[in-house]
């Protein structure tokens, strides 16, 4: 393999993978890095993504998607729940094969993709500002790649990020910490997402049932560690054994979800990051599968172009940002406020915001939900709730 590329991607999640594929499509020299040998394992995620989330980027395929969802339930801390109909509500993936097939995309469009292959570094460029390469660790032998510009698609814990002098670093009530169980064996209705909120219960987060097939579901709970000394995992312990008569735990994994920042910088000279790197999340929901393919996909765009062209000024790539957040920046910024309200809400505004929602929509069934607008009106309808909004100042 050459050692010199137009652009080598950093993690071969659905991010870098999306911006490996549409580099790959522009006919660009990529390498994408991945440390583990396998793609798509360990994988720590609840899989879930909207409707337009997904098609936007891809064409679902039955191989990849365990269960459409078509109903969602909602339960309050007194157990005041609503159950809404609403059939474009989205998927549960199969990320193991989803973040292959995307990866095996690239790879088929040209991109060469490396498994087993853990960046440990940049190079700094000697002549000109900026970075020249990466140092990377196979099989106990240090190596070094080449590129006129790297992609920091690595994830959470993003290193990329760091070498490259970006702050992505974030305070306890910042990040949500979480614990998840691939369930069996459980009485779950196969089109159904639960969502379950309470301050004993998840305190700062919520809990989720995604189902994930026959007799299988996705079953979570994510906590600010701020609002809390709970350990994520103890508290989904509780929850799983009051949900749940009958379960087996097929797999147990844990995580962080961080939030997205207003100010948060997403390129500095020719390193750009994508996904959880750039901590392009929601920061109500914790999604971030389908911010994750939209930053791979406008970088890629973009990096193409500045290779194409021939440019030398790495502002060039400050259009990545530019153009991400014009698509998403209201959204995530929204999303980020939201975030302020809801780690301020009691139990008791919890029940009366579930009961509102009931009155709301009544038995109708939903056929897109704006989240932005009912929000609003969610916040409008509860005085409470309009005066927590003094915590937007921070
Ligand atoms: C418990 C939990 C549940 C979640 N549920 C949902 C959900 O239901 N829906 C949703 O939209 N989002 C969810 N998320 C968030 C979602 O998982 C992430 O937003 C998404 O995976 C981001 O994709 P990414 O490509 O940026 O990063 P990742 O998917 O994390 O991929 C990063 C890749 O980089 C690789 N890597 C890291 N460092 C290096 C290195 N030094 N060298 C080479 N490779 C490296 C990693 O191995 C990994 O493959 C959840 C998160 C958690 C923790």
């Amino acid at each position: 393999m050459s050692k010199k590329f137009d652009c080598i991607v950093v993690g071969a999640g659905p991010a870098g993978s999306m911006a490996a594929k549409t580099l790959a499509k522009n006919n660009l020299k990529v390498l994408l890095l991945e440390k583990h040998p396998e793609i798509g394992v360990p994988l720590c995620c609840a899989e879930a993504i909207s409707c337009s989330g997904l098609s936007n980027f891809v064409s679902p395929d039955p191989e990849w998607i365990c269960a459409r969802i078509h109903k969602l339930l909602l339960v309050s801390p007194s157990n005041e729940s609503l159950s809404l109909h609403h059939p474009q509500a989205g998927f549960v993936l199969n990320r193991r094969i989803f973040d292959k097939r995307l990866a095996e995309k690239a790879s088929s469009l040209g991109a060469s993709v490396k498994l087993s292959s853990c960046v440990v570094g940049l190079l700094r460029s000697k002549r000109e500002e900026g970075f020249c390469g990466v140092k990377v660790l196979e099989a106990g032998e240090e190596k070094e790649y080449g590129a006129k510009v790297i992609i920091g698609a690595d994830g959470v814990e993003s290193l990329v990020a760091r070498w490259a002098g970006i702050d992505t670093t974030r305070g306890l009530r910042q990040i949500d910490s979480c614990a998840q169980y691939l369930l069996r064996g459980v009485k779950v209705e196969p089109d159904r997402m639960e969502f379950y909120l309470g301050e004993s219960l998840a305190p700062g987060g919520y809990a989720w049932v995604f189902p994930k097939g026959a007799n299988t579901a996705n079953v979570g709970l994510a906590v600010t560690p701020d609002k809390t000394s709970k350990k994520a995992k103890d508290l989904l312990d509780q929850f799983v054994k009051k949900r749940f008569s009958d379960f087996q735990i097929a797999e147990l994994t844990m995580g962080g979800v961080p939030c997205y920042q207003r100010k948060q910088r997403l390129v500095e000279k020719n390193v750009l990051l994508v996904g959880d790197a750039g901590r392009l999340v929601d920061s109500l929901s914790g999604a971030g599968i389908a911010n994750a393919l939209l930053s791979g996909k406008i970088a890629g765009e973009v990096v193409s172009q500045f290779i194409k062209q021939k440019r030398r000024s790495f502002s060039f790539l400050k259009g990545y940002e530019e153009r991400f957040l014009k698509e998403k920046g209201r959204e995530l910024r929204f999303y980020s406020y939201c975030r302020a309200v809801f780690l301020k809400m009691t139990d008791k505004d919890f029940d009366e915001v579930t009961c509102f929602l009931k009155g709301y929509w009544g038995d109708q069934t939903v056929t897109a939900i704006q989240p932005i607008d009912l929000i609003k009106t969610i916040i409008r309808s509860n005085p409470r709730l309009l005066r927590l909004l003094k915590y937007l100042v921070w």
